[in-house]
């Protein structure tokens, strides 16, 4: 059992962590918290991705110990601070509770209204959503008030920003408390307010769907966009190459939060990323997205 970092004087230390999803976004998040010397437990619905969590961390942390990043000893610190459970309910007594499950409100709802009747009191509960409505997630817990919006980037060891998104309820204990966890993890925030996509990913996905509408109109290539936008606008990947590491169902997900939540078509997502996302290529993590992953250097899909 992990120890509560509550006490008396300080109701909003946070000392344990509970990560659910132990995807790219969960596994990142697990990572920095432990090296931060959070307690951090670890859960997935899909047993494999549990099982391959703690060999991805483990792989994680030795690129950035041959980096002299971190230590020996940083390293091992780390590992031994993260266990993971297949039991959501055992994330219930935690400080605060991220959840990095897949890019789906009904997903997302549905692992909230699980976890709710084992909450402590005190519990923060935080979603790494890309784009979903914070407010709305939160109406589905009994603590709106104690909810907010915590968004890593990919890939969370490496980036910088964390965009920190309240609800139309969050007390500023809640938002103060995220925002000490942030600077405890040497990362910066900056504060979005709650509308679809929040910043980053309002201005980002509009132009990763762009660059989707050329290749599906023919204006561009996959190697030819992508290096438009690498040589021709100093971005450090093309739209399709950084798609493709995001995941594409993840791309097409925000896109149709955007395309929802403003009611506006020019979010209308790309019917060429959709027919990607059907056929199961979803970028890298599945070794098939714009480029075919899987062989020893990526080749682009057309
Ligand atoms: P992913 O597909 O790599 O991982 C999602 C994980 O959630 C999977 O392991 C899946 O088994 C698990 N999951 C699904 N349903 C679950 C449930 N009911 N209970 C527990 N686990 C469940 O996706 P990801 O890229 O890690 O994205 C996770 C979240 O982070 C999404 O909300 C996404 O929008 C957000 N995010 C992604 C990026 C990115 O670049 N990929 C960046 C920032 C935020």
């Amino acid at each position: 059992m992990l120890q509560s970092g509550m006490d008396g004087e300080d109701a909003m230390a946070i000392g344990t962590v509970g990560v659910v999803g132990a995807g790219q976004m969960g596994n990142g998040i697990a990572h920095v918290m432990a090296l931060a010397g959070y307690e951090v437990l670890l859960t997935d619905s899909n047993p494999e991705a549990l099982a391959a969590a703690s060999g991805t961390v483990a792989r994680n942390l030795d690129r950035q110990l041959r980096k002299g990043a971190i230590t020996d000893e940083a390293k091992a610190q780390a590992l031994a601070r993260i266990r993971t459970t297949p039991t959501l309910a055992e994330l219930g007594p935690l400080d605060m509770v991220i959840e990095a499950a897949t890019e789906r409100e009904a997903v997302k709802a549905a692992i909230f209204e699980a976890l709710v009747p084992h909450l402590a009191p005190h519990t923060i509960l935080a979603t790494n959503t890309s784009s979903i409505s914070i407010t709305r997630l939160a109406s589905r817990t009994d603590r709106p008030e104690k909810f907010l919006g915590v968004h890593f980037m990919n890939p969370v060891p490496l980036m910088q920003l964390v965009e920190l998104i309240r609800g139309i309820a969050t007390d500023d204990e809640t938002f103060e408390a995220a925002h000490a966890v942030v600077e405890r993890l040497g990362k910066t925030a900056a504060t979005a307010q709650d509308f679809p996509a929040f910043i980053v990913n309002r201005i980002l996905m509009p132009m990763i769907n762009e660059a989707v509408y050329a290749l599906f109109e023919g204006v561009g290539t996959v190697e030819s966009i992508d290096a438009c936008m690498r040589l021709g606008a100093n971005h450090p990947m093309g739209p399709l190459e950084l798609a493709d590491f995001i995941g594409l169902d993840t791309c097409l997900a925000i896109m149709n939060v955007l395309y929802d939540g403003f009611a506006d078509t020019k979010y209308r997502p790309c019917p060429l990323l959709a027919k990607y996302v059907e056929a199961g290529w979803l970028g890298r993590k599945t070794r098939r997205g714009f480029y075919d992953y899987r062989g020893e250097s990526p080749v682009p899909s057309r």
